[in-house]
């Protein structure tokens, strides 16, 4: 899916041949074998990854994912996604990504401690602060985080905040990071609405995928209406709006969705096909297929997690032309730009208020919307396909200014 875009976009850039292959394939990989001591004294081996896909424009970073369907193929096409992102946003990294085939829910908080650190002890020689900085991403959180920098400052003998992203504060966490992939979606998407003329409070939100982004882009401090969530437990309706203090209470307690008492039960096919103001798919790749991509009955398709739309559903969506679609490497580059923030953070020792990543977010996401928007018009291109052309074109220009070293 990754590889068709960036073919798609560097044809409609007419990208030289001679920077194709450079900027679309990885960098390197590593592929290890993590041994976990489980609390009965037995030992589990489960396999792990880590893509740098460029290097060129900065050092790489992107998530760390623990789900039990990580393939390096999924691992090797969110780190190219994440070096268009960067570039997109203008911030001075390549893309990265990583990802260990594991059901986290399964383990108990010791057994996560010893894979997070067996982890990150794989890496060591693989990432730093000026090579490449981990963060969160599904299944991972601000502990695993915090177990990440404390291996790797025991290891290198003095303490290494911007090794990670996504830390607890207390430890060189930013502020505003935890929300702000959803924070960002969110601000996005009520532009878009402003643009369509669309007022917050006749809008309504059904979100698939109820976790740290999701809850966050609901749009629900601005004033529209929560219909739908869903996990992977199950979905749930509630025309007359779901109270989000509610659900939130509910999944902190329950840790997941099944059998949430503020809405009716509903299939989570049912949640994609509603109809809705904006769709938010806020969880894991190919849910919008050419299955469902016709039936969809939302105005704004807001792409808060990775790769959630196929490129089969994409065309469909395109040739619909009434579904405004917000690309995922704009619509959740906030998790990302605060990531950055973070990282200056810890390498000045310098810290920022709330306020101030907020403004200065929202400033950045004010930018790359226009920029997409002016491309998009300039050269009559889907929107997914003017962010994605912006980003591979700065990746690209790097590439050929920096040289090839004999
Ligand atoms: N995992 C997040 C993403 O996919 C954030 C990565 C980061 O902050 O580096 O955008």
């Amino acid at each position: 899916m990754a590889c068709r875009q960036f073919d798609k976009a560097a044809d409609a850039i007419s990208l030289p041949e001679a920077i194709r292959d450079r900027t679309k394939y990885p960098r390197r990989c590593l592929a290890v074998s993590l041994p976990v001591k489980r609390d009965d004294g037995s030992v589990t081996v489960v396999e792990g990854y880590r893509v740098q896909h460029n290097l060129s424009t900065g050092p790489a970073k992107g998530g760390i994912r623990f789900h039990e369907h990580v393939t390096l193929g999924e691992i090797g096409a969110l780190a190219m996604w994440m070096s268009w992102k960067y570039s997109l946003v203008g911030l001075p990294y390549g893309g990265a990504k990583g990802g260990v085939i594991v059901d986290p829910s399964k383990l108990s908080e010791t057994e996560l401690e010893h894979l997070s650190r067996r982890y990150m002890q794989e890496m060591v020689n693989f990432i730093g602060p000026h090579t490449e900085v981990p963060a969160p991403d599904v299944g991972t959180n601000e502990k695993i985080m915090g177990w990440m920098m404390d291996t790797y400052s025991n290891h290198v003998g003095h303490i290494s905040p911007a090794i990670v992203t996504g830390k607890p504060i207390a430890i060189g966490g930013s502020q505003g990071l935890r929300e702000a992939t959803g924070a960002g979606g969110a601000y996005l998407v009520k532009k878009y609405l402003a643009d369509l003329k669309i007022p917050l409070s006749k809008t309504t939100v059904a979100i698939e995928g109820f976790g740290n982004v999701g809850n966050e882009t609901a749009l629900a401090h601005y004033g529209a209406k929560i219909i739908a969530i869903s996990d992977y437990t199950g979905a749930f309706y509630n025309a007359e709006g779901i109270d989000l203090s509610r659900a939130l209470k509910y999944v902190r307690y329950q840790k997941v969705l099944r059998d949430f008492d503020g809405a009716e039960p509903i299939t989570n096919k049912q949640l994609l096909e509603l109809k809705c103001t904006v769709l938010v798919p806020a969880a894991l790749e190919r849910v919008i297929t050419d299955k469902n991509a016709a039936k969809l009955k939302c105005r704004v398709l807001a792409e808060a997690a990775n790769g959630p739309t196929t490129n089969a559903a994409d065309k469909i969506i395109d040739a619909r032309g009434n579904i405004e679609l917000i690309p995922d490497v704009l619509c959740n580059a906030g998790g990302v730009i605060v990531s950055y923030f973070e990282w200056l953070q810890n390498l000045s020792n310098f810290y920022w208020s709330r306020d101030e990543v907020l403004t200065k977010l929202f400033g950045i996401l004010d930018q790359a919307k226009d920029a997409v928007d002016t491309q998009q018009k300039k050269f009559q291109f889907s929107r997914r396909l003017a962010a994605l052309t912006l980003g591979i074109q700065r990746v690209a220009d790097a590439k050929a200014t920096r040289g090839l070293f004999p």
